[in-house]
């Protein structure tokens, strides 16, 4: 998902409200069933053309809940496809896996960065208004 919510999130709200193409859901919809928010794999575009830096993790005060998660690309289908961690949106009964759909993603984001919690780091102050 390029970007995964952990179980230190507090269930603020914060980032559900921030994020530009509504890719979060609260702690009641959360698809896995975990008291988290949680970040739709098959809708996050980190943020990409539109902000410089992932808004969710800019306004998160849960310092290091949000962290990268691999790209979502046909590379990494299987990974997406972990029902235990995500539970992805289906069409015509075919879930929306990066095999189906990829989308966009931060290319200046190493992938020894992804996948291994490692922070999103980015400042509160670097917050952009949209
Ligand atoms: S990185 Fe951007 S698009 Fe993805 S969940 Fe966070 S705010 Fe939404
Ligand atoms: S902003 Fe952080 S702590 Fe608040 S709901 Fe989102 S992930 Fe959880």
């Amino acid at each position: 998902m390029s970007v995964i919510i952990d179980d230190t999130c507090i269930t603020c709200d914060a980032c559900l409200q921030n994020c530009p193409v509504d890719a979060i859901v609260n702690d009641s919809n959360n698809p896995i069933g975990n008291n988290r928010y949680y970040v739709q794999p098959e809708k996050c575009i980190e943020c990409v053309g539109v902000y410089d830096d992932p808004q969710c993790a800019a306004i998160c005060p849960s310092i290091g809940c949000i962290t990268w998660d691999m790209p979502y690309t046909k590379e990494f289908n299987t990974h997406f496809l972990n029902e235990d961690i995500y539970k992805l949106g289906t069409k015509n009964g075919v879930a929306k896996s990066p095999a189906f759909r990829e989308k966009k993603y931060r290319t200046d984001i190493p992938l020894e960065m992804r996948g291994v919690h490692k922070e999103v780091q980015v400042a509160p102050e670097k917050l952009e208004v949209g």
